[in-house]
C-alpha cells in the first residue's frame, strides 16, 4: 500500500519576455506576445530556435543542444531582411480558420 503526503513545490514559470537584441519587454495581451500595428496581439511570439541531437550508433544514448533567441518584431524584421539579403526566399504561410 502506498501512502501519500502533501508537499509544496516551487517551480519556475515564465514571468516576462524581453527581446534578446534590444532588451525591449513584450507588450502583448498575453505573456510573450508582441503588439504591432499589423497584428492584433494574439499569439504573436517570435523565437528563433535551433536544436541538434547526436546519437550513438545504436540510438540508445545521445545528447542534444538547443538554442533559442527571442526577438521583438522590429529586431525580427531586421534579421529577416538580413536572411533575405543572403538570397533566402522566406515568407509567411497564410491560413484562415
Ligand atoms: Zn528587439
Amino acid at each position: 500500500m502506498k501512502t501519500y503526503k502533501e508537499v509544496t513545490e516551487t517551480r519556475k514559470t515564465q514571468d516576462k519576455l524581453f527581446c534578446d537584441i534590444c532588451k525591449k519587454e513584450s507588450n502583448g495581451r498575453y505573456l510573450g506576445d508582441w503588439l504591432t500595428s499589423s497584428v492584433n496581439s494574439f499569439d504573436n511570439e517570435i523565437t528563433i530556435k535551433h536544436s541538434k541531437r547526436e546519437v550513438t550508433y545504436f540510438y540508445d544514448t545521445g545528447s542534444s543542444d538547443e538554442l533559442e533567441v527571442d526577438l521583438c518584431p522590429d529586431c525580427f524584421s531586421e534579421v529577416l531582411e538580413f536572411i533575405r539579403s543572403k538570397g533566402a526566399k522566406v515568407d509567411y504561410v497564410h491560413a484562415e480558420w
